[in-house]
């Protein structure tokens, strides 16, 4: 699945929850992290609390999301994020096997032993 399908898919899941110029953009190895954070979102916030995420990506190797809520929706949010971002920084950013961070080209990526020399994540 590529950036744009996954982005798809997510917003008919969740139709409240992208900004109308939401980016998604991390590689296919953390997607299914990124599903199983907004499924959680989703159970646990009220239909009530807002939450608009603009961009999720992968920054140098961490799982980076950008959104506004508001105080106790934020910090619930907070705790659910730091759970994934935790989750992608074991998971290659390829494959989603178990991997460590690696230098490749000017930065740092998570990849397991099979992607150590992969460029595109
Ligand atoms: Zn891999």
């Amino acid at each position: 699945m590529d950036n744009t399908t996954l982005l798809a898919t997510l917003r008919r899941r969740h139709p409240s929850r992208f900004a109308r110029h939401a980016a998604v953009n991390v590689g296919p190895g953390w997607h299914g992290i990124i599903v199983d954070l907004l499924a959680r979102i989703d159970r646990l916030l009220s239909p009530e609390e807002v939450l608009v995420i603009h961009a999720i990506h992968g920054a140098d190797g961490t799982l980076s999301m950008i959104s506004l809520a508001h105080g106790g929706t934020a910090a619930a949010v907070r705790t659910l994020f730091d759970e994934a971002r935790a989750e992608a920084a074991r998971r290659c950013e390829c494959c989603g096997r178990p991997g460590i961070p690696h230098q490749v080209g000017e930065g740092t990526r998570i990849r397991c032993h099979e992607h150590t020399e992969a460029n595109d994540g």
